[in-house]
């Protein structure tokens, strides 16, 4: 089969497309055929060699959707032709952690984040679990994006926030993968959105998206503007997708407010003042990828048609170093989707 081994860590022209051999599945394995492939800021961040403990001479990808082909000895859960969606990164489901539905937690197998089961590639083989069943008929891109961006955003905005009708929640970095599709789910969620975006150029999308409100702050000085469209009340939910606007965010929220942090985009530290979060009663929380049941719910809610994938370019898997090229020079609003091979 054909695969995007990194050969090195670099520059898109790292990414060399071989002639590997077909995995075939061992007992409680299944072998599903690449029907579509994200490609992730993470990606981009392990190609580059800026990710601790990643190798080079691997595959990249975890953003994949396929069929399954082939089933390994002993799988009774998944059958030949079965469309599934492949969790973000391997878990053992033994741990104490993945007992209590906490795959995203498990750290049996390897580095979490690290070791992905490549999805650039046509075929990928992986244990059963790890192969979520997706409704007949979504969109194999819309499958390829339910796990990373879709189920990350879900799992902080409903499992963990508790975002519920009425509610206002802040967005900051909008305009990215997580951003744009977190407006869309704040809506399915009878919420009200502001989005903070650093660019003018993207407010018109973000509202096209779903956004009630759009701030656009290229300082990240926006704590003023959401407290004045709160009435001076502050907002009950902020989803931080950048890390250094954690300051600004804490300053948006309302009395008893909840901050998850998804993103640490330039991995600085930032200034948090003890005294805002002990006189406002904030509660701020780390999040990640989501589990199986967040994933689960996200393809729920693409099936319905409540989040429409957002995407931005789709290209052969031929063109993957093209591909990386737009992520590098951040041209995209959405993901760049690979699919099938010239
Ligand atoms: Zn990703
Ligand atoms: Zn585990």
């Amino acid at each position: 089969m054909k695969a995007v081994i990194l050969s090195a860590f670099g520059a898109p022209d790292t990414l060399e497309i071989r002639e590997v051999p077909t995995p075939s599945p061992a007992a409680g394995e299944v072998l599903v055929q690449v029907k579509a492939a994200g490609i992730c800021h993470h990606d981009i961040l392990h190609r580059a060699g800026k990710l601790p403990g990643a190798r080079a001479g691997v595959v990249l990808g975890h953003e994949t959707a396929g069929e399954v082909v082939a089933v390994g000895d002993g799988v009774i859960t998944h059958r030949v032709g079965d469309p599934v969606v492949i969790y973000q990164r391997q878990f053992c489901g033994l741990c104490r952690n993945c007992l209590r539905g906490r795959q995203d937690m498990c750290r049996a197998l390897g580095l979490p984040a690290v070791d992905t089961v490549g999805g650039y590639a046509e075929y990928v083989c992986v244990p059963a679990p790890m192969a979520i069943p997706v409704p007949r008929g979504l969109p194999w891109e819309a499958a390829a994006l339910s796990c990373c961006p879709i189920g990350t955003s879900l799992r902080a905005l409903r499992t963990l926030a508790g975002t519920s009708p009425g509610d206002t929640v802040l967005i900051t970095g909008a305009s990215g993968g997580l951003g744009m599709h977190q407006i869309q789910i704040v809506r399915a969620l009878g919420a009200r959105s502001i989005a903070v975006t650093s660019s003018p150029a993207k407010a018109a999308h973000l509202k096209s998206l779903g956004a009630d409100e759009v701030i656009v702050a290229p300082d990240l000085k926006f704590g003023a503007q959401a407290w004045q469209l709160t009435g001076k009340q502050g907002v009950d939910i902020a989803i931080d997708n950048l890390g250094l606007s954690l300051p600004e965010t804490l300053r948006s929220m309302a009395q008893g407010g909840t901050v998850v942090v998804l993103g640490n985009i330039d991995g600085q530290a930032v200034d948090v003042l003890p005294g805002l979060l002990i006189g406002r009663r904030i509660r701020v929380m780390g999040s990640g990828s989501g589990t199986l049941e967040d994933i689960r719910q996200a393809l729920a809610m693409l099936a319905c048609g409540q989040i429409r994938p957002v995407i931005s370019a789709t290209l052969p898997f031929n063109e993957i170093r093209r591909a990386h090229e737009l992520l590098d020079t951040k041209a995209v609003e959405g993901r760049v989707i690979m699919q099938g091979w010239l």
